[in-house]
């Protein structure tokens, strides 16, 4: 079992609903802006990501300060501020039965979704 660790962002923002069609995107984080960028995200102003975090700031009321993310939804770039994301927990097992990799959010069950739902109508049958 590998622990692998994946962000989303949290609450029920409008703004990602409608571009992305959940409020809870999954969020590949690359880094900090200015670690990314090489500077503070504010030093691109011309970036439709800073225009549109730019908006966002003064839309959602997000907080000054504290750290900005940058991270790509979907591959297209997003800033996000920290109090946006939130860490999701999965681990990646393998199927005893096909023997392929699958991603679980609970440990207790080893088989994947394909397997578990074929194994179930067997049972099922069986009754
Ligand atoms: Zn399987």
């Amino acid at each position: 079992m590998q622990k692998i660790v994946k962000f989303r962002i949290k609450g029920n923002s409008k703004y990602f609903f409608e571009r992305y069609g959940t409020s809870n995107p999954i969020i590949h984080i690359e880094g900090i802006d200015k670690e990314v960028l090489k500077g503070k995200w504010q030093d691109f102003p011309e970036r439709s990501s800073s225009k549109r975090f730019a908006k966002r700031l003064k839309d959602e009321n997000l907080p000054k300060e504290g750290k900005v993310f940058y991270g790509k939804i979907n591959k297209f770039p997003e800033l996000l501020h920290e109090s946006e994301i939130e860490e999701i927990k999965q681990s990646l097992e393998w199927c005893s039965i096909c023997k392929k990799e699958f991603i679980t959010h609970d440990s207790y069950t080893n088989l994947c979704d394909k397997c578990a739902e074929n194994f179930s109508k067997q049972l099922s049958k069986r009754q």
